[in-house]
């Protein structure tokens, strides 16, 4: 006898669990299935470990300027790489009980295992716990792996993924990054500041190939202050590993030989294949089509997050997964065009990037006239005081419409600006009548802002 629900969620990552949680507060009987911990990618090995690893590195940067602060620091200081993942593991761990435990009080029923659909509304869980569901409703939020190259396929000891990266048992003395993306960028600030040194491989002519040019440039520049190489428009031909590590081969006819060599050219939505098969669902590439309601072209069957590679993000998957709930539970709503344009990116290297909206490389390619708004960090009083002087801020706004399109920041915790940054976005008047508290770091987006509109306290006046 099957258990009856009206929804199930296949995957416990962000997309599947705030699935989940949502279709029970909104008052549907609901079942998650997950097959590994609880939290998925982001979780477990994605955006919590990392910058909890993040966290650490970036202290053991701050107190190196103990004396400039007018700090005396008796004895040595140095990272301890296993007390730093043992202090990852417990955050991690905290957080996979923590979504396990919102679950259960939200009444949705776990099942432990694999989940594959069998026929339309029929589900079987294997695993620790079989069982057979059925539903009105199937949620599929079954995410997605790393891109594995044929020419230097992970052995996952010395050519690694993003996963092993995340708790190597001791500091390697060298590592090459293939990919100067999120995860190079993120990845090479931890293991330089732990001293590693580090080398980025990245085949396109900048770091972050999807923001401009002068974020990527200063990122550069300060990345060589952490000891970073970066090699761009380089692509690599072949990995050999050695007794002592691997040799990395460059289409330049040069080679690097390091410890460790970190693959990080993206990511790839992942489905079961048994249930593409069963419900005959369209596929683009790996991943799941759908349409803007977040509808498969299986009837009563959505999907959401990284399987339908859309954003391969975090919050992304979050958005996603609020407007396949409420389709799926009798409302009207879509991820646009516009929606998607506006989720925000944030990477958390040293400085760190946040963008939302168009980027002017965007902005040109989409011949839009844009006047360009700018401000620094270093007349910021907040940002003097912190000794994190570093960044800029940018800010779009079309000439003929006055509208505010993008918000490009490099600098110290400018991803927590984010949210204020998209404040902004479609704005079209200045923002005097917006009192910002003084003195804090967000007083740099204030600047950037008035600047796009020509009036700006403390930055010069300049032509636009
Ligand atoms: P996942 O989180 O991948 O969850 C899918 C779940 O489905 C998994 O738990 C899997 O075990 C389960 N599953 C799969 N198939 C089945 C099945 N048949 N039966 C049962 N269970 C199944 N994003 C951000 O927004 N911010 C960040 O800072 C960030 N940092 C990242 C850092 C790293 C190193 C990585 C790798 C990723 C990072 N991401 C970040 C991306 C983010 O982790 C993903 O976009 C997000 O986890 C996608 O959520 P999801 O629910 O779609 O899939
Ligand atoms: P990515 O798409 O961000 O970057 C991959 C990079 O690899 C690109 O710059 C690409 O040009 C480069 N590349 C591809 N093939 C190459 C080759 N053969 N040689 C050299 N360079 C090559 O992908 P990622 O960094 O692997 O991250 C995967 C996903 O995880 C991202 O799309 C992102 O959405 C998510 N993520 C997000 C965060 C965050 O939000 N802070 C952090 C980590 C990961």
């Amino acid at each position: 006898m099957a258990d009856m629900f009206d929804v199930v969620v296949i995957g416990g990552g962000p997309g599947g669990y705030s699935a989940a949680i949502r279709c029970a507060q909104k008052g549907a009987r609901t079942a998650i299935v997950e097959k590994n911990i609880m939290g998925g990618t982001c979780l477990n090995v994605g955006c919590i470990p990392s910058k909890s690893l993040l966290a650490s590195a970036h202290f053991l940067i701050q107190a190196k300027h103990a004396a400039l602060m007018g700090l005396d620091l008796e004895g040595s200081f140095r990272p301890n790489w296993r007390k730093m993942v043992a202090r990852k593991d417990a955050i991690v761990s905290g957080f996979t009980k923590g979504v396990t435990g919102l679950l259960q009080s939200n009444n949705v029923a776990i099942y432990n295992g694999t989940g594959v659909v069998t026929a339309p509304g029929k589900i079987r869980v294997s695993g620790a716990a079989s069982a057979e569901l059925e539903a009105k409703t199937i949620i599929l939020a079954t995410g997605s792996e790393p891109v594995n190259i044929g020419a230097f396929p992970f052995d996952y000891k010395t050519i690694i993924s993003s996963t092993e990266a995340l708790s190597l048992p001791s500091i390697p003395q060298s590592m090459v990054i293939i990919g100067g993306g999120v995860i190079g960028c993120e990845m090479a600030c931890i293991y330089a500041a732990v001293g590693t040194k580090v080398t980025i491989i990245e085949a396109l002519s900048q770091l972050l190939p999807n923001e401009d040019e002068w974020v990527a440039g200063l990122l550069e520049k300060e990345f060589k202050k952490l000891g970073i190489t970066v090699q761009t428009s380089c692509k690599v031909t072949g990995v050999q590993t050695t007794g002592a590590g691997a040799t990395v081969q460059l289409e330049s006819g040069q080679s690097i030989a390091c410890e460790k060599v970190l693959v990080a050219v993206g990511r790839r939505a992942k489905v079961d294949a048994e249930t593409v098969k069963n419900l005959g669902l369209q596929m683009k590439g790996t991943a799941i089509a759908v349409n803007e309601k977040m509808q498969t072209s299986a009837a009563g069957v959505y999907a959401i997050g990284d399987a339908v590679a859309t954003t391969y993000l975090a919050h992304g998957a979050f958005q996603e997964a609020q407007v396949a709930v409420a389709n799926a539970l009798g409302g009207d709503e879509k991820m646009t065009p516009q929606a998607y344009a506006l989720i925000p990116r944030a990477v958390y290297s040293f400085p760190e990037v946040g963008s939302i909206g168009l980027t002017e490389k965007k902005a040109r390619a989409m011949a839009i006239d844009c006047i360009v708004g700018k401000a620094p960090f270093r007349s910021n009083g907040r940002s003097v005081s912190h000794n994190e002087t570093i960044g800029e801020i940018r800010v779009l706004r079309e000439r003929a419409s006055h509208k505010i399109l993008g918000v490009n920041m490099v600098g110290a915790s400018v991803t927590e600006m984010l949210a204020a940054a998209r404040a902004l976005i479609g704005s079209a008047e200045s923002i005097d009548n917006v009192c910002f508290a003084h003195p804090t770091v967000s007083e740099v987006l204030k600047e950037a802002w008035e600047d796009a509109f020509g009036v700006s306290l403390h930055v010069p006046p300049t032509k636009k």
